[in-house]
């Protein structure tokens, strides 16, 4: 028999009276992922999952909160069992030349101290498998054994990618654009356990369908870590085609990226969203500079994370590779800033002089006919 062996954060854990409800999200989102026809039991620290499949370890390494999934043989406790299972396992291991066990006895009245189960299994091991040697240091491969309900063997661990369960830490709005920092902004947050609804600035015509596609796709990229998405694709041209008419051109970026953070604030409060995440980076460009962060915050009452803030570009890519958004960020279509870029666009804005501006915009109006008017999809 088979079953799959959870190991979850040990942040999880800690959680004291609130352990129950970070554990219970992380069972939900364990069901949204593999499916709920799987029973699951929770076991000190740890989850088992009844099931032969070992595709669905695959699906669970995505899931925030775990740390790693292990596909565990099943068998009674008696050390000639758990023998057998652990060397059938080594022999399925192509060029294993060294191992060690390693056992956890949960069920502490097993007779048998863990150390000596070890080095019981680990005889049988060298009597059945010609060649092979212990090494305690620096194995091949740990042959793990766990002793509770029943004797569980596993030799193949698959990493999880950790953080909290998602939708245990409040609700945020993301700024999603097609770019690489985005995305990782996403990711990060959600991994603390933030539940995102993702919005999108669409310019149509300017931007093509494809763009939008693009922020579609990455938005179901997130939603394989996540579970699902929410995407607000907001109309966007009419409040760049004003801008361009009635403002001065360097204070374009500015301005639009104000207008961006208002919308944004908007959906948030019609989603009981509290807090926007962005994927600006200190000095990438000039719309990121500390003046202009500023003065793109200065009318915004909730919080806003910028997870990348202190990041590098080339770290950020390299998450970006890891959480398996690059490919398609890279793509080469146009976004709605790339179309509409000053030549020279303002570093070091003024908050005054871009409110005098503004002044000649109905911004109110503009900020709730691109949310009324907003494309909602669910991913
Ligand atoms: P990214 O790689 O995420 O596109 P960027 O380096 O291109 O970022 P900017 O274009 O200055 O930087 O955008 C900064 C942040 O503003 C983005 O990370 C994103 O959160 C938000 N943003 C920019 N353009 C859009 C858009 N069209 N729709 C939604 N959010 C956007
Ligand atoms: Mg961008």
């Amino acid at each position: 028999m088979k079953r799959l062996l959870v190991k979850y954060s040990s942040e999880i854990t800690l959680k004291g009276l609130n352990r129950r409800i970070f554990e219970d999200a992380l069972i939900r989102n364990i069901k949204v992922s593999i499916g709920k026809e799987h029973t699951i039991e929770k076991e000190s620290g740890r989850m088992f999952i009844y099931t032969a499949s070992s595709d669905l370890a695959q699906k669970l390494v995505k899931v925030f909160g775990i740390i790693s999934v292990a596909e565990a043989e099943v068998v009674e406790k008696e050390i000639q069992d758990i023998s057998r299972a652990a060397i059938e396992q080594l022999k399925s291991i192509v060029n294993v030349r060294t191992f060690k066990v390693e056992t956890k006895r949960a069920d502490k009245r097993f007779p048998i101290a863990s150390m000596d189960v070890s080095r019981l299994v680990g005889g049988e091991i060298l009597k059945n498998i010609e060649g092979i040697k212990v090494d305690v240091h620096k194995p091949d491969i740990i042959v793990n054994v766990e002793i509770r309900d029943k004797g569980y063997v596993y030799t193949k661990e698959y990493k999880g990618v950790g953080g909290l369960p998602y939708k245990s830490s409040g609700k945020g709005i993301l700024l999603l654009s097609g770019g690489i920092d985005s995305p990782v902004a996403g990711y990060m947050l959600a991994r603390r356990g933030m539940e995102l609804t993702a919005v999108y600035y669409h310019s149509h015509p300017y931007t093509s369908e494809r763009a939008k596609e693009k922020v579609i796709d990455l938005a179901k990229k997130l939603a394989e870590y996540t579970g699902s998405m929410k995407l607000y694709v907001v109309p966007f041209t009419r409040i760049q085609m004003e801008i361009m008419e009635k403002c001065r051109e360097d204070e374009l970026t500015i301005i639009m990226r104000r207008f961006m953070m208002s919308i944004a604030q908007e959906i948030a409060c019609r989603e009981n969203a509290l807090a926007l995440v962005t994927g600006e980076s200190l000095g990438q460009v000039a719309s990121q500079t500390l003046e202009s962060m500023y003065v793109t915050n200065s009318d915004i009452t909730m919080p806003v994370f910028r997870p990348l803030i202190g990041m590098d570009k080339v770290d950020i890519m390299d998450v970006s590779r890891k959480i398996g958004t690059y490919d398609t960020s890279i793509l080469p279509y146009e976004d709605c800033c790339t179309v509409f870029v000053p030549k020279h666009p303002k570093t070091k804005p003024k908050l005054k002089d871009i409110k005098n501006s503004e002044q000649k915009l109905s911004v109110e109006e503009l900020i709730k006919e691109a949310a009324d008017g907003a494309e909602i999809i669910l991913l």
